[in-house]
């Protein structure tokens, strides 16, 4: 085919949940009977309308396709699940007699109903935003359902736009997706290939009786070498999948886009199919080198996407080096666009928004509608000649000597303290001495504890938001404090438990108290990012050097061990999580900055245990997240964030008895990792896979303390005392009862107090059972 012209500048998605959290407030409005179907459609209308016209003001062209329509109302990879109807026969019953599933159904497939569980969720690539889990087995029907999409072009061509569709593509979407539960042992997902790729089909046809000229093809998952281990097999699905999409005579042009990473040995792949206009993220990823003749050849007849402004982070970066990027690609093709590296959803909408940030810092930044401008500015760059765009990138340039420069990006103390580490910083004394050293805890076998946090109450929300408002004074603030954890720790006293926690209710979210509290971090008023769902975060901004100005914890953690004689565990945040869930600096090797905060989580520790706490838990859910996609690069990385995890933690005592705790993932991967942090106690999600992840331990070797969690808190069930011992007697034919710990699987503060205690009732009483067959 003639493919129309792909546009000079164009984005691969913007942020859906809206500037204020629009779509979130009206979902949740829907789930919770406020508002009806027409009126959140409505909402969700109004949303991509605003859209399109901001993005249309920012630069990008109304009419020729560099408007992607990226909306959904939950996840992209349900949209494509639904739109190729493969929803999974538990849920069979919401579909209409079409075949289709209507807005409240589609949520309940995200959600799950009654015994009917929701798909999983898990992570998207090397991000904090979660997709669904598609659930494909060997008879899993497909049939074409782009009624949504369809809709959307037709809304934006009613509204005098040409826009781009955006869907997972079918490599990706199998790639993602998980054996449902009843297909026979070896079956993949991606084994049926051959009959999703006909439905894809339908879906393009659909699109381009629709009026679509270009759609985005999203495969994120060709650029990840781990997720699955026969390459080979991925990238012979690349060609069949795309040798028969863009043979198909109905359809609008094919643009793959291909986040996340470079290419590698899929890029001939891609460039070998018959598709016209191909992306490269070459932020993570490098410019191609060596290509064979034939790649070559392929790729010069296609346009070349490329991906140069960062859609993953938030800094105003150096635009003459995205510039020269965008020239670079030149060489393989005389059709070149430029693109962020990946959709903009991993940003907030606008920094303009941020009143309260400090204005030269704002002016290092670049939110979504900022990189928009921005490649508003590279593309007429690459058209017109730099020249044209010349005072652009020597304001840009200008920014980044100046923050380069500015005070708090460098401190001297800070990397001086550094610079003198040695090996000695990263180490404690033997386990077994520290085994020895913390008898004097006088622990039970099978010591019962929980992860940090009891249920955020409305009580304590309201007193932080007046406390915000100013309503509230300090004093009287910590006062109602220092009241919950007193209850927190009466409570905890009666159910029985052995070590203690102080509940965190003074913590806004288990990151940002510590940005707050930190040097080197900024915090945003509306820098909401979707999460998943409607779940959104506001991450904090790591921009310059970090240290602790004065003890964060101290004083909380103090107070509640002041209230009891049992062990009241200290808790804190780990480097690893802490960079994960904020936006962090590109200036410098993540190391450096994991170090910086290691170094202040090491001192708060030694206050802490200055101040007499005797048992410290040093959170890293994050671990797995930052894995990077390429196995190349995971040593690496696994080098330095072990490394700053035993840089906060090797400060402590022999007898203090150091926790971490680990959930939100699938840990396999990284157990060697686990075993490298030297935790005395580790404990981790397990309730939901039965204690799959007791297995992979007991099998590496792991010798220390360990938790499985025999809670899965993520749901308002209450597990029987049956069902705990049940978790806890596997748990113990596994790992000797002096290593093993019980406690759930998170912390309890998304929880009812009345679930809580009823399920710590059940835990302890399980837990006595147990004990008394020893
Ligand atoms: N200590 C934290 C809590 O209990 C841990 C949260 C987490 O792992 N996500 O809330
Ligand atoms: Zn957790």
């Amino acid at each position: 085919m003639t493919a129309p012209a792909f546009p000079t500048g164009t984005i691969l998605g913007y942020p859906r949940i809206g500037r204020r959290r629009e779509l979130k407030k009206a979902v949740e409005a829907f789930w919770a009977g406020a508002i009806d179907a027409a009126e959140l459609e409505r909402t969700a209308a109004g949303l991509r309308a605003a859209t399109r016209e901001r993005l249309a003001g920012l630069g990008l062209g109304r009419t020729d396709s560099a408007i992607p329509e990226s909306f959904s109302f939950y996840d992209q990879v349900l949209d494509a699940a639904v739109a190729v109807g493969a929803v999974p026969t538990r849920f069979e019953r919401l579909l209409d007699a079409d075949g289709a599933l209507d807005l409240a159904g589609y949520f309940t497939v995200a959600r799950g109903e009654g015994d009917d569980a929701p798909l999983e969720m898990t992570k998207w690539f090397d991000s904090n935003y979660h997709y669904l889990v598609p659930e494909i087995g060997p008879d899993t029907s497909f049939a074409a359902h782009g009624e949504r999409l369809v809709a959307q072009v037709r809304e934006a061509r009613d509204a005098g736009f040409l826009t781009r569709p955006v869907l997972v593509g079918p490599v990706t979407f199998l790639l993602l997706a998980k054996a449902a539960d009843d297909a026979p042992e070896g079956f993949r997902p991606l084994d049926r290939l051959a009959d999703l790729v006909p439905v894809y089909a339908t879906l393009l046809a659909e699109l381009a009786a629709a009026g679509a000229e270009w759609v985005q093809l999203d495969e994120p998952a060709l650029v990840s070498e781990s997720i699955d281990e026969q390459r080979d097999r991925v990238l012979e699905a690349v060609g069949i999948a795309y040798d028969a999409l863009g043979s198909a005579e109905e359809r609008p042009a094919i643009f793959v886009a291909a986040p996340y990473g470079s290419l590698d040995d899929a890029l001939p792949a891609l460039a070998a199919a018959p598709i016209e206009a191909l992306s490269l993220d070459l932020v993570r990823g490098t410019v191609p080198e060596q290509l064979d003749p034939a790649t070559e050849e392929s790729l010069a007849a296609k346009t070349l996407v490329a991906g140069v402004i960062d859609g993953h982070n938030i800094w105003r970066g150096d635009l003459e080096r995205a510039f020269e990027l965008a020239e670079a690609v030149r060489s393989f093709s005389g059709s070149v666009a430029v693109s962020t590296s990946t959709s903009l959803l991993h940003v907030p909408h606008d920094v303009d928004d941020e009143t309260l940030l400090d204005p030269r810092l704002v002016s290092w930044l670049a939110f979504a509608d900022q990189k928009v401008a921005q490649v508003a500015v590279l593309a007429r760059g690459v058209a017109e000649g730099r020249d044209a765009i010349a005072s652009e990138l020597d304001a840009a340039s200008a920014a980044l000597a100046d923050r380069a420069g500015a005070p708090g990006v460098r401190v001297p103390a800070v990397r001086d303290r550094l610079a003198a580490l040695d090996d000695a910083d990263f180490s404690r004394v033997a386990y077994d001495e520290r085994v020895a050293a913390q008898e004097g805890l006088d622990l039970p076998a099978l010591p019962t504890t929980t992860i940090g946090s009891f249920p955020q109450t409305a009580e304590i929300r309201r007193a932080r938001a007046r406390l915000l408002k100013g309503e509230l004074t300090d004093a009287a603030y910590r006062e109602l404090m220092r009241e919950e954890i007193a209850r927190v720790i009466r409570l905890q006293e009666e159910l029985g438990l052995d070590v203690l926690v102080h509940g965190e209710p003074e913590r806004n979210d288990m990151v940002q108290y510590f940005a707050e509290l930190l040097d080197g971090f900024a915090v945003t008023q509306h820098g909401w990012v979707q999460s998943y769902g409607s779940r959104c975060t506001r991450p904090s901004i790591l921009w310059g050097d970090v240290s602790r100005p004065a003890p964060m914890t101290v004083e909380w953690s103090a107070y509640a061990q002041s209230l009891s004689d049992k062990p009241v565990k200290g808790m804190l945040t780990g480097p690893v999580t802490i960079l994960a869930w904020s936006f962090v600096r590109e200036d410098q090797p993540l190391g450096d900055t994991a170090r910086q905060v290691g170094l202040a989580l090491r001192d708060e520790i030694a206050d802490l245990e200055a101040a007499g706490i005797r048992v410290i838990q040093v959170d890293e859910p994050a671990l797995r997240e930052l894995l990077p996609l390429k196995l190349a690069d995971q040593p690496a990385y696994l080098d330095w964030s072990v490394g700053s995890f035993r840089l906060a933690t090797a400060g402590a005592a022999p007898a203090t008895q150091v926790h971490t705790h680990l959930c939100y993932s699938e840990f396999g991967v990284v157990i060697d990792a686990i075993r490298s942090l030297d935790a005395d106690v580790t404990s981790i999600e397990a309730a939901r896979s039965r204690m799959e992840v007791v297995d992979d331990l007991a099998t590496s070797g792991f010798d220390h303390g360990i938790g499985p969690g025999v809670y899965d808190i993520h749901s308002p069930r209450v597990p029987s005392v049956e069902e705990v011992q049940s978790l806890l007697e596997r748990a113990v034919a596994e790992i000797p009862a002096g290593r093993l710990w019980v406690n759930p699987d998170c912390g309890l503060k998304t929880r009812g107090y009345d679930e809580t205690v009823a399920s710590l009732e059940h835990i302890i009483e399980a837990t006595r059972a147990v004990r008394a067959g020893l």
